[in-house]
């Protein structure tokens, strides 16, 4: 398997390195040569596979010979340990839970998937490798625990002073070992920055080996199409158009989603779900991306102003607005909303959402106005109690929190404040590593 940068399709690295690296020199992102198809008899038998057996299928296809079979079972059993339930809503609408992880939310899945992966290409090196991740929530924690204790890694998580809540800052603070965690004075376009600009700099990646644990690293992206794959599964309907709902803020999720289809999973449409940071639907709707300063809303995991796996999306559709806009479509959903979409998935069918799978639920909705025929998996994102302030005041009744959140509540958070400003990050790092 050999990837290329977005910005340039015509140099290429390998997987290794692509990992590794996290970004390419140029700036761009990494995106496999070729996305090969999966046999017929894999796609209509997919009843017959476990979840991991899916996963095994899939990552051995798309990595075709890059590693050996045994090290990437080990992998996947290793970081695929939870399962990807659908639950029925009515007839037509269905939500896939992907919180059945230990930080309660998607990210879960591609943090240990890369955590494991990481490791495996870094056995013999002597250098401890240093794992830089910006959040807007979720991000940081999924990192956090997948990473924990590995050996050879340690991991810098970056994330916005007060934009995130009590228990997700727990989260990414509480940890200890080789984890640490900076809070930024700013937004998380600026801790995303911030990374950024820590991968082009001489300096660092002279004295320190960097990598990227954000969405925009492609070891992230895979283990999430495995789900998709794994939805299609328990669904196993193989007549109706079937239409993927991804609560959207970086477009990893969405990506991959794209990926699976392209591998042959017979995928009808995407819905892409954002709040009023509304700049890809925006794009499926006008042609026009706009990036823009991200806005906070209920649902943050998404609060993106420019969202980094969109140069992903516009090279799998050969840079051409008509044939995404013919795939994907994009609503935009406020706050306001957004809860009353809480309240009538809890009135009308007993099931408590969270704010991203109610954003998800509500695009559906308006998606199945104009496309009555297609039944609708909404992606649920994370479990409704890591959001539980809006969400019990909507419904109006406690909450159950799982006991790997509660206990957090009471243990001490441990971060260090930075402005945003590149040279002061750069020293810490240079002081720390
Ligand atoms: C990260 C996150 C999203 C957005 O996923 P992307 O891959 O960045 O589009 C949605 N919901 C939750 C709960 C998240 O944590």
């Amino acid at each position: 398997m050999r990837l290329y940068s977005t910005k340039n399709t015509s140099s290429f690295v390998g997987l290794g390195e692509a990992i590794m690296k996290g970004l390419p020199n140029d700036n761009g992102l990494f995106m496999p040569e070729h996305f090969p198809k999966l046999s017929e008899s894999f796609i209509n038998n997919l009843k017959d596979y476990s979840f991991q057996e899916i996963a095994f299928e899939v990552s051995k296809t798309l990595f075709q010979g890059t590693i050996p079979e045994n090290d990437l079972k080990e992998i996947i059993e290793k970081s695929i340990t939870f399962p990807a339930p659908i639950q029925t809503l009515d007839n037509q609408t269905y939500v896939l839970e992907l919180f059945h992880g230990p930080s309660l939310a998607f990210k879960d899945f591609g943090a240990r998937f890369m955590a494991q992966i990481m490791s495996y290409f870094n056995r013999g090196n002597e250098k401890e490798l240093v794992i830089l991740v910006a959040t807007s929530g979720d991000t940081g924690g999924a990192v956090a625990s997948g990473f924990l204790k590995t050996p050879g890694t340690k991991v810098v998580i970056l994330y916005p002073k007060g934009k995130v809540s009590m228990l997700q800052e727990k989260q990414l603070t509480t940890l200890g070992h080789n984890i640490s965690a900076l809070e930024v004075e700013g937004t998380f376009d600026d801790c995303q920055a911030l990374v950024k600009q820590a991968f082009l700099d001489d300096k660092l990646n002279s004295q320190i080996r960097l990598t990227s644990a954000n969405s925009i690293n492609i070891a992230r992206l895979v283990p999430q199409s495995f789900y998709y794959f794994e939805a299609f599964k328990q669904l196993n309907d193989y007549k109706s158009p079937i239409t993927f709902v991804v609560p959207s803020g970086n477009y990893g999720n969405i990506t991959a989603g794209l990926i699976a289809q392209k591998m042959g999973l017979p995928i009808a449409h995407f819905v892409a779900a954002s709040n009023a940071n509304d700049i890809v639907p925006h794009y499926l709707c006008t042609g026009n991306y706009n990036p823009r300063p991200s806005v906070r809303t209920l649902s943050n995991a998404m609060d993106v102003g420019n969202p980094s796996n969109f140069a992903r999306m516009q090279d799998l559709f050969g840079f051409t607005w008509n044939n995404m806009s013919k795939n994907i479509s994009g609503y935009s959903i406020n706050d306001e909303a957004t809860k009353l979409g809480i309240k009538e998935v809890f009135e009308k069918y007993n099931y408590i959402i969270d704010p991203h799978g109610a954003v998800g639920y509500l695009a559906f909705k308006a998606y199945q106005k104009i496309n009555p025929d297609t039944k609708g998996i909404i992606l649920e994102t994370a479990h409704p109690s890591k959001f539980i302030d809006s969400v019990e005041e909507v419904i109006n009744q406690k909450i159950d929190i799982p006991e790997r959140l509660a206990i957090l509540a009471d243990k001490k958070k441990e971060s260090v404040l930075i402005s945003t400003k590149f040279d002061p990050f750069k020293k810490w790092l240079l002081e720390n590593y």
